[in-house]
Formats: C-alpha cells, structure tokens, sequence
C-alpha cells in the first residue's frame, strides 16, 4: 500500500519518491499472450513542501482519447509540477484498450464497472483491485476525464451525485461549462473513491475517438483551478478566469430519433435552446422523407448525436429539463 511517511517520503508500488522529486514508475499489472508485459506509467511530481496528494486519471474507457489530451497537456506544460503536496497522473489507465481503440478491456470488460474489483476475479477486476489497494489509499483528491459514449458529443462537464455538498463546491471551483447532477453508477471507479471518502470529479468531454481542442480547454483549465484552490498551482501559471458560472443541470433528458435516416444537426452542443427550435433534420437518402427535428422544452442540448445516421429510437440530443418540464416528463410516464 502507498504511504507517506513522518519525513514526507512517499512509498508506491515498492518505490520511494523524496520530496521534490519526480519518477515515472510502470504499474505493470498484466500481461498480453505473448508474455509481454502492459505498463502503466504512473507519473508522479512531488514538492518539497508537503501538501495534499491529487490523483489525476484518464482512458479508464481505452477509446476515450480526449481525457488522455487533457492529461498529457497537464503533463507537457508542467501543471503536475505542485508548488505543494503531490501530483499523480496516470494518462491512460486501460492501456489494452487504448492500443485496440475499444472501451473495454482484453477480457470484454469495462473496467469502470468492476471496482473496487477481486484479487481473483477477472482480469480487469484483479487490475481495479491492484489500483485500488496500490494507488487509491495515498490520494487525498481524485479526478478522472471521460468522453460521450460512441458518437455521442457531451459538452464539457462535471458529474456529481446529488446532495453531494462537497463535490458540489469542488465542481463551483473546476467551473466546467456544465455541471449534471447524476447517480454513481455500481462498481464505477467515482462510487469507489466516494465510499473511501475521497472526494471526486468525473469529467466528461466529446466523444470516443476523437479529440477536440476547447474540451480539453476546460479540462485543463479546471484543474488549473482545483490546483490553485489546494494551494498546488505554481505562481508562474496564472489561474485561468471562468468565462462564466457553471451551469447546474438536475433533471435531463434523452431525445430519440422518430424515424430512421441520416442526421443532419443544426445546433452546436452546449446551445441554450426555445420550445419548438428547429434543431436537426432526419432525412432518407432518396429525397422522400425530411423530418425536422424541434425541441420539446426550452434547455440546454449538452450531448449531440454526431453520428452521420441513426436508427429510429437511438438518443440523439440530450436536453436539460427545468423544474416544470421535468414535473410533466415525471407525471406523463
Ligand atoms: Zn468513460
């Protein structure tokens, strides 16, 4: 287990890292057929000074390239370099499925349904318990960045679970343009780091496969501001100034496609739109049918649907409900 010891001598996975000291140690947990050994690196800064342990994780999903972004930028630009305390990243936690572009891991798993995992369960169960007995215990604040499912955008936000009053301070601080308030999901990586107490930020931002510059903007730029908030960011980094205040989403829904064709969008994600905006257009690919897409409330669309075309009933907008709309949707189901 990762300790810190009374001369701030951090203990991890059998290495000592000293104050002011930095090391990139391989968590190698599994290993391929041919024998060949997958390694993690966990890239750790330390400062002098002692200070809270921040654990900076992505690609827990192998294809969700835009997390990895954000954490390789913290990396390049130096951000993890604390002016107290400890930085800890690990840019690509499912490195199986970052190498094959899938979200699961070698044995068909998502590694985000299987925490705190078994020592001797399966593969990405043993790999979940290993992280969460070897690395989890020294953190003392986690943040972990995901991207929509499959073609599904999400405009950049963090998740918290309600009545949470700490992660909602936590996500005031970070400032992602949204913030959706939703149920931890079971054996998911945030419900374990809350049942140990630590607080946590889910980020999510775009989409599988894909990158996108101003997603990883915000991603980047919370942190900054969490950093800046524990007294880590290094003064020569000035802490990057909200555009605005986060917008808190409580009730949501999934819009389906009512027929089946090619989607053409007429919105950007993140928009604020009116009941009855014409917001995307179904069409079939012989110039029959042209469905015209409208809002059903007035909200916020903060997931787009960017695949080219869909089947009737897949999601393709995901809208905010106000308290009123969302008391129609409760009474009308
Ligand atoms: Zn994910």
């Amino acid at each position: 287990m990762a300790v810190i010891d009374e001369n701030n001598v951090l203990e991890i996975l059998d290495k000592k890292v000293y104050p002011g000291k930095n090391a990139i140690i391989n968590f190698n947990m599994a290993k391929l057929y041919t024998t060949t050994a997958v390694e993690v690196p966990i890239i750790i800064e330390r400062s002098k000074k002692p200070g809270p342990v921040i654990l900076i994780t992505a690609g827990i999903h192998g294809d969700e390239i835009n997390g990895v972004e954000v954490v390789r930028q913290l990396i390049v630009k130096e951000i993890n370099k604390p002016a107290r305390g400890t930085i800890i990243c690990v840019p690509i936690l499912n490195v199986f499925g970052f190498l094959n572009m899938t979200r699961e891991f070698p044995d068909g798993r998502d590694l985000n349904r299987v925490f705190p995992g078994s020592k001797n369960g399966s593969l990405a169960s043993r790999f979940a318990y290993h992280f969460v007995q070897k690395i989890l215990p020294i953190a003392d604040f986690c943040m972990d960045f995901h991207t929509g499912g499959a073609s599904r955008f999400n405009a950049p936000q963090i998740r918290i679970k309600k009545g949470e009053e700490m992660a909602m301070h936590y996500a005031r601080i970070f400032n992602a343009p949204f913030t959706l308030v939703s149920k931890t999901i079971t054996k998911s990586y945030r419900e374990t780091c809350a049942k140990q107490g630590k607080p946590v930020l889910l980020f999510e931002g775009g989409k599988t496969r894909d990158s996108n510059k101003s997603v990883a903007k915000s991603g980047v730029e919370g942190v900054m501001r969490i950093l800046a908030h524990f007294e880590m960011l290094k003064p020569k980094f000035e802490v990057p100034d909200p555009t605005g205040e986060t917008i808190f989403i409580e009730h949501s829904a999934w819009m389906r496609a009512k027929y089946s064709g090619l989607l053409h969008v007429k919105i950007p994600c993140g928009k604020h739109v009116e009941k009855g905006e014409y917001i995307a257009t179904i069409t079939d690919p012989y110039g029959k049918l042209r469905h015209k897409v409208k809002a059903p409330n007035a909200g916020y669309i903060f997931n787009v649907n960017e695949s080219p075309i869909v089947y009737q009933g897949d999601a393709i907008f995901h809208i905010s409900l106000s308290t009123e709309s969302y008391e129609q949707e409760a009474t009308s189901a």
